[in-house]
């Protein structure tokens, strides 16, 4: 067999899917089994999206569309960049895709060229550098602090910044931290990054599952910003409609013809069917959502406690997303059946094989000391996670 291609095999597979597909197998196999793994809403999808769809199959709305997405709902993105961002869009500038994490691939073949580098912030989500691998740039990460609430610095930013820098990826609120920055702290980040005209990717995929009163802020909002800023969102998480596959893009012009085409040239529009969804879903009633986030709430406060009351483990207290990210170090050194836990990876296989609780090990994310938890699960599958977890910890001598 010829050698395959050198860049994937240097690429990760990604942690989230592959132990989101393990719970999936292990329940499939009659376990039972607690899986804490993907982020993905267990809420149905709202029925006036869903109805949007059997409609648009009705209508026969089930073919090729134009690239970058039907005209109503880039100008639907466009009017929500508007409203909820204020970002200023003209139709033209927005690019829909197969999810945001397309959106964000497509952004990153656009701009890089081999030995760009990439600054992205850990913990960071696990695609983030895989993706900056695959079109030739070089990833630079920046480690952040549990004693900074997992933000960066603008002294760590201008520290990362070189003559190759092309862009920042910032994922605000963040998976897997559940960290939200201020808008004065993204205000002081713009200063350094339009000084040294940096592009920054900014993932607003959990703008809507925020706590505790926070408001998210877009950096594309700040004028200096506007040309530098590539503002990625998507349905999945606030509509629940992460099999649906819809994310888009806003940047400027030269921004997002270049990923356009790209993406006619690899994958051509996203599911015409899907489109027609999510155009429903973001000129639509919005208490679905309000009401998922209340809940997310009350799931946060429930794991975060449960969590933090187990002796040894530390913890952030997220403000957005639905990710709890315990460091989990304290245990590393301790044994079970003679066996001694080394890092967050045997952290995580000792929990699925003594208590068939899944959880996603740091690893993937940047961050050897902690595990990912996905509260976007029912509270019952919580209690039972916490009760399976306090009881596992007591095994580890
Ligand atoms: N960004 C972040 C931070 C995510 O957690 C995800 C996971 N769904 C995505 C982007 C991609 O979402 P999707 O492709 O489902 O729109
Ligand atoms: N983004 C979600 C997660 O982090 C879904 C899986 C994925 O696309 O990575 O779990």
């Amino acid at each position: 067999m010829k050698p395959l291609s050198s860049k994937v095999a240097k690429a990760e597979a990604s942690q989230t899917l592959a132990l989101t597909a393990l719970a999936k197998q292990l329940r499939a196999e009659g376990k039972d089994v607690v899986s804490l793994t993907a982020g993905e809403p267990d809420f149905p999808t709202p029925a006036h999206i869903k109805h949007a769809a059997v409609n648009a199959i009705e209508a026969n709305h089930t073919k090729y569309t134009v690239n970058a997405g039907i005209p109503e709902l880039r100008k639907a993105v466009a009017a929500k960049f508007q409203r909820d961002n204020n970002l200023t869009f003209e139709p033209s500038q927005i690019l829909v895709s197969n999810g945001a994490k397309h959106s964000i691939f497509n952004t990153l073949a656009a701009i890089c060229n081999k030995g760009d580098e990439v600054i992205i912030p850990a913990p960071y989500w696990v695609s983030y550098p895989e993706m900056v691998k695959l079109v030739d740039a070089t990833p630079v990460i920046i480690n952040t602090t549990e004693k900074n609430d997992f933000k960066m610095t603008p002294a760590q930013l201008r520290r990362a910044i070189t003559k190759k820098t092309k862009a920042l990826i910032l994922c605000s609120p963040s998976n897997p931290t559940g960290s939200v920055y201020s808008r004065e702290e993204i205000e002081e980040l713009a200063r350094i990054l339009h000084k040294a005209d940096v592009y920054v990717i900014a993932d607003e995929i959990y703008e809507k599952v925020i706590y505790d009163g926070m408001e998210h802020f877009s950096i594309g909002s700040i004028p200096e910003m506007k040309d530098l800023a590539i503002t990625v969102n998507g349905v999945s998480k606030a509509y629940s409609m992460t099999g649906w596959r819809i994310g888009y893009l806003g940047a400027a012009t030269e921004i997002t013809s270049a990923a356009e085409k790209v993406q006619s040239q690899t994958t051509s529009n996203a599911s015409s069917i899907s489109q027609y969804a999510a155009l429903a879903a973001l000129t639509g009633p919005n208490d679905e959502v309000t009401a998922m986030t209340k809940e997310f709430c009350k799931r946060r406060e429930y794991i975060y406690n449960a969590v933090t009351s187990i002796e040894g483990i530390t913890c952030v207290k997220p403000k957005g997303a639905f990710y709890l990210f315990p460091n989990v170090s304290a245990y590393f050194g301790k044994k079970f059946d003679g066996a001694a836990i080394k890092s967050a990876d045997d952290f995580a296989k000792f929990l699925i094989k003594e208590e068939q609780v899944v959880t996603v090990p740091g690893t993937g994310f940047g961050a050897k000391n902690c595990i990912r938890m996905s509260y976007a699960c029912s509270m019952q599958e919580l209690e039972k996670a916490a009760e399976r977890l306090c009881r596992g910890l007591k095994k580890l001598k």
